[in-house]
């Protein structure tokens, strides 16, 4: 079966997020480790966390996809920015071990114009500097849209970064089918040859979770704006295969599309009815 979830709020908790998750057919979830546009934190409530542990192992739940503030920039040229970035995600690995064994994606940067080569020796940098053996959280690098000076904008950017960060088996990849078709890949019509592509350059292996966002832009458009599942330029038919594809179909499926919560649960249900 289908594991699919939405982003939500953790603003009444971790628990809080389990029961939301429940009620609208979703058997995984993402959120936010710290404000997304802030960075400040709240404490970790550690009942709270253990409880969610259990209440999803007793349901079948997937593995959490949790998203780092979309603030953070590891490769920044300003230093105080890098180090921000730095401190937060070191502190987000730490509050990740309280609902252990998840996922933990970034967005690996934007190199403001100092080039993708010097963003990708900082990203590593960072990771080098945070990652401990002994964590049981996998940190994913997002593929991105490629707007901007992001970085991440292809498989290669990607597969530098991982090549560079000493810890590689505790780096991953999370496919935003948004992200990855805005950058070029063709996904509508070439799906099998995308992945045909990511498993040489990066290794079917890396890829651990799907962010499943149709775009409001063509192919190629390194826009980034996200659409409701099936009115985009992605369309249904390729969700489709998408959610059938032997590469993806046992991975965490994560919806950021514009919706309320009764806008997910419906995209939930279409997503699970589509998959064989
Ligand atoms: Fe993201
Ligand atoms: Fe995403
Ligand atoms: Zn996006």
């Amino acid at each position: 079966m289908l594991t699919i979830g939405c982003h939500l709020s953790s603003s009444k908790g971790f628990l809080s997020m389990g029961r939301t998750a429940s009620s609208i057919g979703a058997d995984t979830f993402a959120f936010f480790t710290r404000n997304p546009r802030g960075g400040s934190a709240k404490a970790i409530d550690a009942d709270d966390a253990a409880v969610l542990n259990a209440w999803m192992r007793e349901r079948g739940f997937g593995k959490l996809v949790a998203h780092a503030p979309y603030t953070l920039n590891c490769c920044s040229d300003k230093p105080h920015a890098r180090e921000f970035a730095r401190q937060a995600m070191a502190d987000d690995l730490v509050r990740m071990e309280f609902t252990p064994h998840n996922y933990y994606n970034f967005h690996p940067g934007s190199h403001v114009k100092q080039g993708a080569e010097a963003g990708i020796e900082m990203i590593a940098a960072v990771l080098n500097d945070v990652l401990a053996p002994e964590q049981t959280t996998t940190v994913l690098l997002e593929t991105m849209a490629g707007k901007g000076t992001e970085v991440g904008r292809s498989f290669e950017e990607l597969a530098a970064i991982i090549d560079r960060v000493e810890l590689a088996d505790h780096m991953g990849v999370c496919f935003d089918t948004c992200h990855v078709h805005d950058a070029g890949y063709d996904i509508v019509n070439d799906l099998d040859g995308v992945l045909e592509e990511f498993d040489r350059v990066l290794g079917i292996d890396r890829l651990k979770a799907v962010h499943i966002n149709d775009s409001k832009n063509p192919c190629g458009a390194h826009k980034d704006r996200h659409e409701t599942i099936g009115a985009g330029h992605i369309g249904i038919e390729a969700f489709e295969r998408i959610v059938n594809h032997p590469a993806l179909r046992d991975l965490p499926f994560i919806l950021e599309t514009p919706n309320e919560l009764d806008g997910y649960a419906n995209e939930i249900e279409v997503l699970r009815n589509l998959q064989r």
